[in-house]
């Protein structure tokens, strides 16, 4: 399958665009072979993971295609942060639809060049393709991990604090922003667009935290399934929920967005359990990491469920527990 190896001819054709973010780094062979050959050093697993993004249902297709490049890649970072790893490089799949032109092309790719730089990882290989369709970014991201120790989903353990990053509902809630249903707030649009990472934080989990996630779809949908993969109950304190300054804003004058901050998605903060013996190293974890971690409830022996309860121990149900974009 030629057309489908590291480089194909439209992305060689292209290659002025995306050679440079392959630049210095051996194992993309200049994007000008079939394949790119990766070697993980010893003692090291490979964790590898892919994710596309769709004009239209993950992103608006009037957004600029700088912004589409870098969330493309960060979603996908998201994840081997959430597994411990650390990034190694990055596969494109591109389907450039015949109305984006060569301008729009250049954006992208200085979008994933800047976003290549700071995290530090290559464009290992790809393929172009032009599409009737809508525009569609598959990535698929390599990282590496001490060998058997990438953070799993089915690891937590009854008794488990369960923690969160950075602050939940900012994503939704910028969603909200960007169709024009809530009251712009640079804040929370900009956290929608650009969701960052966890990566210091997630490498500095290997080995603290028993289970480990992203939260993409919304944190009632993915700790249900941390909550299957582990055969455990969960139990979340919507009062301990950390909130960004912004997202408590807009709850204040609207309660009923308590539903969008805990079903919504694209809040790309990661969701973990680990032992209460664990909670004085998490703590200087995060601070070194720089990326706040919050105890927002804890798993305990029973039906894989979610529950969430108010401060007063009461029993909340949502409407939705999930979300499915837009
Ligand atoms: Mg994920």
């Amino acid at each position: 399958m030629a057309r489908r190896t590291a480089m194909s001819g439209e992305f060689a054709a292209i290659g002025k665009l995306f050679r440079p973010l392959a630049q210095g780094h051996k194992a993309a062979l200049d994007l000008g072979d079939d394949a790119a050959c990766i070697r993980p050093r010893p003692g090291h697993d490979l964790v590898v993971t892919a994710d596309a993004l769709v004009a239209g249902v993950h992103f608006f297709a009037t957004d600029p295609p700088a912004e589409v490049a870098r969330k493309a890649l960060r979603v996908n970072l998201s994840d081997l942060a959430a597994k411990g790893a650390k990034p190694i490089g990055y596969f494109l799949a591109l389907a450039r639809p015949t109305d984006m032109d060569d301008r729009a092309l250049a954006a992208f790719a200085r979008g994933l060049a800047r976003d290549g730089e700071f995290f530090e990882i290559p464009l290992l290989g790809g393929d172009t393709t032009s599409t009737p369709g809508p525009l569609t970014i598959a990535i698929t991201a390599l990282g590496e991990v001490g060998q058997g120790r990438m953070l799993r989903r089915d690891g937590a353990r009854p008794g488990d604090d369960l923690w969160l990053s950075g602050t939940l509902g900012d994503g939704a809630l910028g969603l909200l922003v960007a169709r024009g249903v809530l009251a712009r707030a640079k804040a929370l649009l900009a956290r929608y667009r650009l969701p960052q990472p966890r990566l210091a934080l997630g490498q500095k989990l290997v080995g603290l935290a028993h289970a480990a996630m992203d939260v993409s779809d919304g944190l009632g949908a993915d700790l249900g399934h941390m909550c299957a993969r582990s055969g455990l109950g969960a139990t979340v304190a919507l009062a301990q929920l950390p909130l960004s300054r912004a997202a408590a804003k807009a709850l204040a004058a609207e309660p009923g967005l308590l539903e969008t901050i805990v079903a919504g998605g694209d809040d790309y903060e990661l969701l973990f359990a680990a032992p209460p013996a664990a909670r004085a190293a998490i703590a200087r974890a995060a601070v070194s990491a720089k990326t706040p971690a919050t105890r927002i409830g804890a798993f305990a022996k029973g039906a894989p469920e979610v529950r969430f309860v108010d401060a007063a121990a009461r029993s909340q149900r949502f409407a939705r527990a999930g979300f499915t974009h837009f």
